[in-house]
């Protein structure tokens, strides 16, 4: 492994430049940990050395603050990162998403000592962790969550159930949301909370997705204790920590999304020679759209500046070149691609499944389009 040599890079053309060499000289290391084809466990691990290995050498310590571990600078050095990781024919590691969803809400909310214990342990792939927002009955009405958090000296006591959170089963930690208030207290009655997941009362149940994957868990909260001083912002402040964490996740996550789907055209434009040139060029028009408009997010996010409502945008569009994407992969790439049992084929088949949860997670599209027409366009809301 080689390390960041010279100047910490300052400026996206510096990044795009000493990156682009060190990708080459870490080539043979690289092919290792991206190889497709490997089992979820496998996934993980190899993504962990990934981590480590772009942690330790710096690049992904690009625009997050000194005290918290990072080397300084604006957030839009590192996601030219995940940009030309991808153009090299790697995938972005799915952690890059917790990173970039979790990490900033972290950051800005955790008391200081508390972020600058935690962040560099998500940044180099020493922990992993996930995101206890949904339960039964409140995913888009999300202020209507009901898990309880009781103060009992030093700690919360938690009791509830969660539902869909993704990779707890591998997760060290979860950034969970709990009803503080009373019942009726709505989004003024939560607060966030970093609970670690081998504290005792936690019982934890994969659900299998349509991808074949268990990548969703329900957790029954058990009178878990998580002390107070893991409290993230205000105690009551919570919805503040989610609207953050949503920001990042249909802002930050839409960028690295489309410096994939870029990769994959090209994939299929090489594996599919019959692919007819209007659907390559919608595909392409879709994602570059993705691409223009996500800019703008990281730019501004990049800025420190408040950017509101506006990734809702983003993450429809998100959504809608991902399905387009896809499903013209299964319909031009020929039948076998159904059936085939070597790498590539399995690879596009659960691209194209996991496309159709792209328009439900981090807030389904049409709570993005009610979000878009009330807060962006100021339309009337319904009587
Ligand atoms: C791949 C994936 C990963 C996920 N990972 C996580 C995770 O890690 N942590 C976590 O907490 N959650 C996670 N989720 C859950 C996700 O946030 C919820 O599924 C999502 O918010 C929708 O909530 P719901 O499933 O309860 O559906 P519901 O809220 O019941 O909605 C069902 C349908 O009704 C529509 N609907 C609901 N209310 C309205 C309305 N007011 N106006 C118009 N239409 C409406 C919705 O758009 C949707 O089509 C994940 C989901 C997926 C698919």
């Amino acid at each position: 492994m080689t390390l960041m040599t010279g100047a910490v890079p300052g400026t996206v053309s510096q990044v795009r430049e000493q990156f682009g060499v060190w990708l080459h000289e870490n080539e043979e290391l690289l092919r290792r940990l991206c190889a497709p084809g490997m089992d979820v466990a496998a996934t993980f691990t190899a993504q962990r050395e990934l981590q480590k290995l772009l942690f330790d050498s710096g690049w992904i310590r690009l625009g997050w603050p000194e005290e918290l571990g990072g080397l300084g600078g604006e957030m839009i050095l590192r996601a030219v990162v995940v940009e030309e990781l991808c153009s090299a024919g790697y995938p972005p590691p799915f952690s890059f998403g917790t990173q970039e969803v979790l990490g900033p809400a972290i950051a800005r909310y955790a008391p200081p000592q508390l972020a600058a214990d935690l962040l560099p342990r998500l940044l180099s792939g020493q922990e992993y962790w996930c995101q206890g927002f949904s339960e039964p009955g409140a995913g888009s009405d999300l202020a209507s969550l009901r898990c309880k958090a009781t103060e009992d000296g030093a700690d919360w006591v938690i009791a509830g159930e969660k539902v869909w959170t993704s990779w707890a089963q591998v997760a060290d930690r979860c950034l969970l949301l709990v009803r503080t208030g009373d019942a009726n207290s709505g989004s003024r009655g939560i607060t966030a909370v970093m609970m670690d997941m081998d504290t005792p009362g936690i019982d934890l149940r994969p659900l299998v997705s349509m991808n074949g994957d268990a990548e969703f868990c329900s957790l029954y909260l058990d009178d878990v204790r998580v002390p107070r001083s893991r409290t993230l912002g205000d105690v009551g402040g919570g919805w503040a920590v989610a609207m953050t964490i949503l920001a990042s996740e249909r802002g930050a996550a839409a960028w690295q999304r489309q410096t994939w789907m870029r990769c994959r055209l090209q994939d299929l434009l090489r594996q599919a020679p019959h692919l007819p040139p209007a659907v390559a060029g919608e595909a392409y028009e879709l994602i570059h759209s993705l691409r223009l408009l996500s800019r703008r997010t990281v730019r501004a996010l990049s800025r420190g500046e408040d950017i509101g409502a506006t990734p809702s945008f983003d993450k429809l569009l998100m959504s809608t070149a991902e399905k387009f994407l896809f499903a013209a992969a299964l319909e031009h790439l020929g039948p076998t691609v159904l059936f085939d049992g070597d790498a590539a084929s399995a690879g596009w088949r659960n691209d194209y499944l996991y496309s159709r949860a792209s328009s439900i997670y981090g807030g389904a599209a049409e709570i993005q389009r009610d979000i878009v027409a009330g807060r962006i366009l100021r339309l009337p809301g319904r009587r």
